[in-house]
Protein backbone atom coordinates (compact mmCIF):
# COMPACT_ATOMS: atom_id res chain seq x y z
CA UNK A 1 0.00 0.00 0.00
CA UNK A 2 1.45 3.17 -0.69
CA UNK A 3 0.02 6.41 1.22
CA UNK A 4 0.52 9.93 -0.69
CA UNK A 5 0.21 12.97 0.92
CA UNK A 6 -0.67 15.70 -2.19
CA UNK A 7 -0.63 19.17 -1.25
CA UNK A 8 -2.77 22.03 -3.36
CA UNK A 9 -4.39 18.72 -5.28
CA UNK A 10 -7.26 20.71 -5.57
CA UNK A 11 -5.67 23.31 -8.07
CA UNK A 12 -5.09 22.15 -11.64
CA UNK A 13 -1.82 19.75 -11.50
CA UNK A 14 -2.24 18.67 -8.33
CA UNK A 15 -6.13 17.02 -9.16
CA UNK A 16 -4.74 15.65 -12.24
CA UNK A 17 -1.69 14.13 -10.04
CA UNK A 18 -4.43 12.91 -7.49
CA UNK A 19 -6.98 10.75 -10.16
CA UNK A 20 -3.33 9.65 -12.15
CA UNK A 21 -2.04 7.92 -8.58
CA UNK A 22 -5.77 6.19 -7.63
CA UNK A 23 -5.56 5.07 -10.97
CA UNK A 24 -1.99 3.86 -11.40
CA UNK A 25 -1.95 2.42 -8.03
CA UNK A 26 -5.62 0.65 -7.43
CA UNK A 27 -3.86 0.34 -3.76
CA UNK A 28 -3.09 3.69 -2.95
CA UNK A 29 -4.43 6.16 -0.72
CA UNK A 30 -4.30 9.73 -1.61
CA UNK A 31 -4.44 12.54 1.01
CA UNK A 32 -4.97 15.77 -0.09
CA UNK A 33 -3.57 19.15 1.63
CA UNK A 34 -4.88 22.00 0.53
CA UNK A 35 -6.44 25.39 1.62
CA UNK A 36 -8.59 25.85 -0.77
CA UNK A 37 -7.47 29.71 -2.60
CA UNK A 38 -9.02 31.26 -5.48
CA UNK A 39 -7.56 28.82 -7.25
CA UNK A 40 -8.07 25.36 -5.51
CA UNK A 41 -12.35 24.44 -5.29
CA UNK A 42 -13.84 21.45 -4.29
CA UNK A 43 -15.39 21.29 -7.86
CA UNK A 44 -12.34 20.29 -9.06
CA UNK A 45 -12.27 17.42 -6.52
CA UNK A 46 -16.08 16.14 -7.15
CA UNK A 47 -15.31 12.84 -8.69
CA UNK A 48 -12.91 12.44 -6.04
CA UNK A 49 -14.56 12.81 -2.98
CA UNK A 50 -16.52 9.78 -2.73
CA UNK A 51 -13.34 7.40 -3.02
CA UNK A 52 -12.54 5.50 -0.17
CA UNK A 53 -9.15 5.68 -0.43
CA UNK A 54 -9.06 9.19 -1.22
CA UNK A 55 -9.21 12.21 1.58
CA UNK A 56 -9.37 16.02 2.00
CA UNK A 57 -7.91 17.91 4.73
CA UNK A 58 -8.12 21.87 3.76
CA UNK A 59 -5.84 23.90 5.36
CA UNK A 60 -2.40 25.91 5.11
CA UNK A 61 1.13 24.33 4.13
CA UNK A 62 2.31 27.48 6.12
CA UNK A 63 1.11 26.09 9.52
CA UNK A 64 3.41 23.77 10.76
CA UNK A 65 1.06 22.18 13.85
CA UNK A 66 -1.58 21.60 10.85
CA UNK A 67 0.92 20.01 8.94
CA UNK A 68 1.73 18.16 11.63
CA UNK A 69 -1.58 16.31 12.28
CA UNK A 70 -1.92 15.68 8.37
CA UNK A 71 1.61 13.72 8.64
CA UNK A 72 0.63 11.75 11.23
CA UNK A 73 -3.11 11.38 9.96
CA UNK A 74 -2.41 10.00 6.00
CA UNK A 75 1.23 8.75 7.15
CA UNK A 76 2.44 8.78 3.75
CA UNK A 77 5.61 6.79 1.77
CA UNK A 78 5.25 9.86 -0.80
CA UNK A 79 4.77 13.63 0.07
CA UNK A 80 4.01 15.30 -3.01
CA UNK A 81 4.39 19.37 -2.64
CA UNK A 82 1.99 21.24 -5.46
CA UNK A 83 0.69 23.67 -3.00
CA UNK A 84 1.90 27.04 -4.02
CA UNK A 85 0.41 30.55 -5.39
CA UNK A 86 0.80 30.06 -9.18
CA UNK A 87 0.37 32.99 -11.16
CA UNK A 88 3.14 35.08 -12.54
CA UNK A 89 0.54 38.58 -12.79
CA UNK A 90 -0.58 37.86 -9.35
CA UNK A 91 2.93 37.78 -7.92
CA UNK A 92 3.82 41.18 -9.39
CA UNK A 93 0.29 42.45 -8.07
CA UNK A 94 1.05 41.07 -4.01
CA UNK A 95 3.79 39.46 -3.78
CA UNK A 96 3.64 38.54 0.26
CA UNK A 97 1.80 35.42 -0.33
CA UNK A 98 3.94 33.90 -2.94
CA UNK A 99 6.71 34.33 -0.28
CA UNK A 100 4.73 33.20 2.70
CA UNK A 101 3.08 29.94 0.73
CA UNK A 102 5.88 28.91 -1.69
CA UNK A 103 8.90 29.78 0.79
CA UNK A 104 7.56 29.47 4.44
CA UNK A 105 4.88 26.88 3.11
CA UNK A 106 8.02 24.59 1.34
CA UNK A 107 9.73 24.93 4.71
CA UNK A 108 6.97 23.71 7.17
CA UNK A 109 6.49 21.24 4.64
CA UNK A 110 10.04 19.84 4.31
CA UNK A 111 10.82 20.65 8.64
CA UNK A 112 7.57 18.45 9.26
CA UNK A 113 8.22 15.70 6.84
CA UNK A 114 12.10 15.39 7.85
CA UNK A 115 10.50 14.60 11.51
CA UNK A 116 7.82 12.28 10.14
CA UNK A 117 10.64 10.48 8.37
CA UNK A 118 13.03 9.84 11.30
CA UNK A 119 10.26 8.46 13.59
CA UNK A 120 9.57 5.81 10.70
CA UNK A 121 10.69 2.33 10.96
CA UNK A 122 14.05 1.46 8.71
CA UNK A 123 12.13 0.01 5.64
CA UNK A 124 9.33 2.45 5.21
CA UNK A 125 12.04 5.40 6.01
CA UNK A 126 13.87 4.24 3.42
CA UNK A 127 11.06 4.36 1.24
CA UNK A 128 9.79 7.55 1.83
CA UNK A 129 10.33 9.96 -0.84
CA UNK A 130 9.60 14.49 -0.60
CA UNK A 131 8.76 15.32 -4.20
CA UNK A 132 9.19 19.48 -4.42
CA UNK A 133 7.05 20.56 -7.91
CA UNK A 134 9.36 23.44 -9.45
CA UNK A 135 9.26 25.17 -12.89
CA UNK A 136 11.59 26.17 -15.30
CA UNK A 137 11.17 30.11 -14.75
CA UNK A 138 13.75 29.63 -11.91
CA UNK A 139 16.44 29.05 -14.64
CA UNK A 140 15.65 32.92 -15.84
CA UNK A 141 15.32 33.86 -19.00
CA UNK A 142 17.31 32.02 -22.75
CA UNK A 143 17.86 34.18 -25.96
CA UNK A 144 16.97 32.73 -29.32
CA UNK A 145 19.30 29.36 -28.37
CA UNK A 146 20.23 26.97 -25.71
CA UNK A 147 18.46 24.66 -23.42
CA UNK A 148 17.90 24.75 -19.42
CA UNK A 149 19.60 21.91 -18.39
CA UNK A 150 19.61 20.53 -14.45
CA UNK A 151 22.75 21.99 -13.83
CA UNK A 152 21.31 25.83 -15.10
CA UNK A 153 22.04 28.42 -12.49
CA UNK A 154 18.91 29.41 -10.75
CA UNK A 155 18.28 33.23 -12.19
CA UNK A 156 14.69 34.03 -11.52
CA UNK A 157 13.17 37.03 -12.43
CA UNK A 158 9.70 37.66 -10.97
CA UNK A 159 8.46 37.14 -7.47
CA UNK A 160 6.75 33.87 -8.35
CA UNK A 161 10.20 32.08 -9.72
CA UNK A 162 11.89 33.68 -7.14
CA UNK A 163 10.06 32.44 -4.47
CA UNK A 164 9.50 28.52 -6.30
CA UNK A 165 13.92 29.06 -5.98
CA UNK A 166 13.41 29.67 -2.55
CA UNK A 167 11.75 26.75 -2.14
CA UNK A 168 14.39 24.53 -4.11
CA UNK A 169 17.14 25.73 -2.44
CA UNK A 170 15.41 24.47 0.97
CA UNK A 171 14.33 21.18 -0.73
CA UNK A 172 18.20 20.75 -1.55
CA UNK A 173 19.34 21.76 1.59
CA UNK A 174 17.00 19.29 3.56
CA UNK A 175 18.82 16.44 1.44
CA UNK A 176 22.44 17.28 2.15
CA UNK A 177 21.98 18.32 5.65
CA UNK A 178 19.70 15.91 7.15
CA UNK A 179 19.55 13.22 4.60
CA UNK A 180 15.54 13.64 3.92
CA UNK A 181 15.13 11.83 1.20
CA UNK A 182 13.90 14.77 -1.82
CA UNK A 183 13.45 14.51 -5.31
CA UNK A 184 12.43 17.64 -6.98
CA UNK A 185 11.43 18.29 -10.47
CA UNK A 186 11.40 21.58 -13.34
CA UNK A 187 8.84 21.39 -15.14
CA UNK A 188 7.79 23.94 -17.98
CA UNK A 189 4.19 25.15 -19.14
CA UNK A 190 1.41 22.58 -18.12
CA UNK A 191 -1.88 22.65 -19.85
CA UNK A 192 -4.73 20.43 -19.51
CA UNK A 193 -8.25 19.74 -18.00
CA UNK A 194 -8.83 21.87 -14.95
CA UNK A 195 -6.35 24.78 -15.40
CA UNK A 196 -7.96 27.89 -13.57
CA UNK A 197 -9.04 30.49 -16.48
CA UNK A 198 -5.98 33.09 -15.73
CA UNK A 199 -4.02 30.96 -17.31
CA UNK A 200 -3.15 31.75 -20.96
CA UNK A 201 -4.46 28.61 -22.62
CA UNK A 202 -8.16 28.51 -20.82
CA UNK A 203 -8.22 32.08 -21.17
CA UNK A 204 -7.70 32.06 -24.31
CA UNK A 205 -10.09 29.73 -25.23
CA UNK A 206 -12.97 30.75 -23.26
CA UNK A 207 -12.85 34.42 -24.40
CA UNK A 208 -12.57 33.38 -27.76
CA UNK A 209 -15.96 30.97 -27.40
CA UNK A 210 -17.77 33.98 -25.62
CA UNK A 211 -16.44 36.55 -28.56
CA UNK A 212 -14.32 38.27 -26.07
CA UNK A 213 -10.97 39.75 -27.39
CA UNK A 214 -7.83 37.37 -26.96
CA UNK A 215 -4.89 39.66 -25.19
CA UNK A 216 -1.79 38.77 -26.75
CA UNK A 217 1.37 40.22 -24.54
CA UNK A 218 3.86 42.14 -26.28
CA UNK A 219 4.58 40.80 -29.53
CA UNK A 220 3.31 37.63 -28.72
CA UNK A 221 6.75 36.11 -29.67
CA UNK A 222 7.64 35.12 -26.22
CA UNK A 223 8.54 31.17 -26.59
CA UNK A 224 7.18 28.78 -24.07
CA UNK A 225 7.66 24.98 -23.80
CA UNK A 226 4.55 23.09 -23.47
CA UNK A 227 3.49 19.99 -21.57
CA UNK A 228 0.34 18.47 -21.00
CA UNK A 229 -0.67 18.11 -17.71
CA UNK A 230 -1.42 13.98 -17.82
CA UNK A 231 2.27 13.22 -19.03
CA UNK A 232 3.89 15.41 -16.77
CA UNK A 233 1.76 13.10 -13.49
CA UNK A 234 2.98 10.60 -15.35
CA UNK A 235 6.54 11.88 -15.23
CA UNK A 236 6.14 12.95 -11.70
CA UNK A 237 5.29 8.89 -10.85
CA UNK A 238 7.96 7.97 -12.41
CA UNK A 239 10.24 10.27 -10.63
CA UNK A 240 8.31 8.83 -7.50
CA UNK A 241 8.84 5.23 -8.23
CA UNK A 242 12.28 4.99 -9.65
CA UNK A 243 14.03 8.28 -9.18
CA UNK A 244 17.69 8.62 -6.91
CA UNK A 245 16.85 10.73 -3.60
CA UNK A 246 18.74 13.98 -4.26
CA UNK A 247 18.14 14.18 -7.97
CA UNK A 248 16.38 17.14 -9.87
CA UNK A 249 14.69 16.23 -13.31
CA UNK A 250 13.75 18.58 -15.56
CA UNK A 251 10.80 17.61 -17.29
CA UNK A 252 9.32 19.26 -20.61
CA UNK A 253 7.42 18.39 -23.57
CA UNK A 254 9.39 19.01 -26.62
CA UNK A 255 6.85 21.51 -27.65
CA UNK A 256 8.33 25.22 -27.88
CA UNK A 257 6.12 27.82 -29.40
CA UNK A 258 5.74 31.39 -29.03
CA UNK A 259 2.16 32.57 -27.77
CA UNK A 260 0.62 33.77 -30.57
CA UNK A 261 1.71 30.06 -32.39
CA UNK A 262 -0.52 28.75 -29.14
CA UNK A 263 -3.11 31.27 -29.18
CA UNK A 264 -3.42 30.42 -33.47
CA UNK A 265 -3.48 26.57 -32.36
CA UNK A 266 -6.40 27.14 -29.76
CA UNK A 267 -8.60 29.21 -32.54
CA UNK A 268 -7.82 26.88 -35.53
CA UNK A 269 -8.86 23.84 -32.76
CA UNK A 270 -12.05 26.09 -31.82
CA UNK A 271 -12.70 26.62 -35.92
CA UNK A 272 -13.13 22.87 -35.80
CA UNK A 273 -15.04 22.19 -33.09
CA UNK A 274 -17.47 25.12 -33.03
CA UNK A 275 -17.17 26.78 -35.94
CA UNK A 276 -17.68 30.61 -35.51
CA UNK A 277 -20.67 30.82 -37.95
CA UNK A 278 -21.99 28.21 -35.39
CA UNK A 279 -21.59 30.48 -31.97
CA UNK A 280 -23.77 33.26 -31.53
CA UNK A 281 -20.89 35.13 -29.85
CA UNK A 282 -18.87 35.32 -33.22
CA UNK A 283 -22.05 35.22 -34.98
CA UNK A 284 -23.07 38.63 -33.29
CA UNK A 285 -19.81 40.27 -34.12
CA UNK A 286 -19.76 38.94 -37.57
CA UNK A 287 -16.57 37.52 -37.57
CA UNK A 288 -15.42 34.24 -39.02
CA UNK A 289 -12.87 32.98 -37.75
CA UNK A 290 -11.73 32.88 -33.66
CA UNK A 291 -7.83 34.40 -34.74
CA UNK A 292 -10.07 37.71 -35.52
CA UNK A 293 -10.46 38.30 -31.40
CA UNK A 294 -6.61 38.67 -30.89
CA UNK A 295 -5.01 41.87 -29.89
CA UNK A 296 -2.23 43.02 -28.89
CA UNK A 297 -1.73 44.73 -25.24
CA UNK A 298 0.93 45.93 -23.17
CA UNK A 299 4.19 43.42 -22.21
CA UNK A 300 3.99 42.04 -18.93
CA UNK A 301 7.23 43.73 -17.05
CA UNK A 302 10.31 41.79 -16.60
CA UNK A 303 8.49 38.94 -19.18
CA UNK A 304 11.00 36.18 -19.90
CA UNK A 305 11.46 36.05 -23.36
CA UNK A 306 12.10 32.17 -23.73
CA UNK A 307 11.92 28.81 -21.58
CA UNK A 308 12.67 25.68 -22.94
CA UNK A 309 13.49 22.41 -21.27
CA UNK A 310 16.65 19.74 -22.07
CA UNK A 311 14.71 16.83 -20.50
CA UNK A 312 17.33 14.18 -21.55
CA UNK A 313 18.11 12.51 -17.86
CA UNK A 314 14.82 11.73 -17.32
CA UNK A 315 14.34 10.01 -20.82
CA UNK A 316 18.06 8.40 -20.52
CA UNK A 317 18.01 7.73 -16.65
CA UNK A 318 14.45 6.86 -15.83
CA UNK A 319 12.89 6.06 -19.60
CA UNK A 320 10.15 8.57 -19.70
CA UNK A 321 9.31 10.83 -22.19
CA UNK A 322 6.21 13.17 -22.81
CA UNK A 323 3.09 11.19 -25.09
CA UNK A 324 1.24 14.03 -26.42
CA UNK A 325 2.35 16.08 -29.22
CA UNK A 326 0.85 19.99 -29.09
CA UNK A 327 -1.71 19.98 -31.34
CA UNK A 328 -3.55 16.63 -29.60
CA UNK A 329 -3.27 17.99 -26.56
CA UNK A 330 -4.83 21.20 -27.56
CA UNK A 331 -7.83 18.87 -29.13
CA UNK A 332 -8.27 17.08 -25.97
CA UNK A 333 -7.72 20.44 -23.66
CA UNK A 334 -10.92 22.13 -26.33
CA UNK A 335 -12.78 18.93 -25.77
CA UNK A 336 -12.48 18.67 -22.00
CA UNK A 337 -13.57 22.85 -21.82
CA UNK A 338 -16.59 22.54 -24.26
CA UNK A 339 -17.55 19.59 -21.52
CA UNK A 340 -17.05 21.37 -18.53
CA UNK A 341 -18.03 24.96 -19.32
CA UNK A 342 -20.56 24.57 -15.38
CA UNK A 343 -16.95 24.08 -13.68
CA UNK A 344 -15.22 27.32 -15.96
CA UNK A 345 -18.04 29.35 -14.73
CA UNK A 346 -18.38 28.02 -10.34
CA UNK A 347 -14.59 28.50 -10.02
CA UNK A 348 -14.51 31.77 -11.53
CA UNK A 349 -17.84 33.15 -10.23
CA UNK A 350 -17.07 35.84 -7.43
CA UNK A 351 -13.14 35.57 -7.70
CA UNK A 352 -11.73 36.06 -10.96
CA UNK A 353 -13.03 38.12 -13.92
CA UNK A 354 -10.61 37.60 -16.30
CA UNK A 355 -9.02 41.66 -15.93
CA UNK A 356 -6.13 42.31 -16.85
CA UNK A 357 -3.58 41.83 -13.43
CA UNK A 358 0.22 42.39 -12.99
CA UNK A 359 1.04 45.75 -14.89
CA UNK A 360 2.29 47.82 -11.96
CA UNK A 361 5.97 46.81 -12.41
CA UNK A 362 8.36 47.46 -14.91
CA UNK A 363 11.93 48.75 -14.82
CA UNK A 364 12.59 52.63 -14.36
P1 LIG B 1 -2.79 26.05 -9.10
O1 LIG B 1 -2.69 27.50 -8.82
O2 LIG B 1 -3.76 25.56 -10.10
O3 LIG B 1 -3.08 25.25 -7.74
C1 LIG B 1 -2.43 25.55 -6.54
C2 LIG B 1 -3.17 24.83 -5.42
O4 LIG B 1 -2.46 25.09 -4.19
C3 LIG B 1 -4.59 25.32 -5.21
O5 LIG B 1 -5.46 24.22 -5.02
C4 LIG B 1 -4.52 26.16 -3.94
O6 LIG B 1 -5.71 26.16 -3.19
C5 LIG B 1 -3.41 25.45 -3.19
N1 LIG B 1 -2.72 26.33 -2.23
C6 LIG B 1 -2.28 27.60 -2.43
N2 LIG B 1 -1.73 28.08 -1.30
C7 LIG B 1 -1.81 27.09 -0.38
C8 LIG B 1 -1.40 26.97 0.96
N3 LIG B 1 -0.79 27.99 1.60
N4 LIG B 1 -1.62 25.81 1.62
C9 LIG B 1 -2.25 24.77 1.00
N5 LIG B 1 -2.69 24.83 -0.28
C10 LIG B 1 -2.46 25.97 -0.97
O7 LIG B 1 -1.30 25.61 -9.48
P2 LIG B 1 -0.79 24.52 -10.54
O8 LIG B 1 -0.74 25.16 -11.87
O9 LIG B 1 -1.52 23.27 -10.34
O10 LIG B 1 0.70 24.34 -10.04
C11 LIG B 1 1.04 23.33 -9.10
C12 LIG B 1 2.53 23.39 -8.82
O11 LIG B 1 3.26 23.22 -10.04
C13 LIG B 1 3.00 24.73 -8.24
O12 LIG B 1 3.96 24.46 -7.27
C14 LIG B 1 3.61 25.45 -9.42
O13 LIG B 1 4.61 26.34 -9.02
C15 LIG B 1 4.17 24.29 -10.22
N6 LIG B 1 4.27 24.53 -11.66
C16 LIG B 1 3.17 24.80 -12.39
C17 LIG B 1 3.28 24.98 -13.76
C18 LIG B 1 2.07 25.23 -14.63
O14 LIG B 1 2.24 25.39 -15.84
N7 LIG B 1 0.87 25.24 -14.11
C19 LIG B 1 4.54 24.94 -14.38
C20 LIG B 1 5.65 24.70 -13.58
C21 LIG B 1 5.51 24.47 -12.23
Amino acid sequence: MTSLLVTGGAGFIGSNFARYALAKNPRARVTVLDKLTYAGNLLTLRDLLPNPRFKLIRGDIADAGLVRKALGACRPDWVVNFAAESHVDRSIEGPRVFVTTNVLGAFEMLEASRRYWAGLPPARARGFRFLQISTDEVYGSLGPKGLFREETPYAPNSPYSASKAGADHLARAYFETFGLPVLSTNCSNNYGPYQYPEKLIPLTLLNALEGKPLPIYGDGLSVRDWLYVGDHCEALWTVLSRGKAGEKYNVGGNSEKTNLAVVDTICAALDEAVPAWENPALRAKGLRRYSQLKVFVKDRPGHDRRYAIDASKIKRELGWKPRHGFKEGIRETVRWYLLNRIWCQKVQAGKYGRQRLGLTGGKK
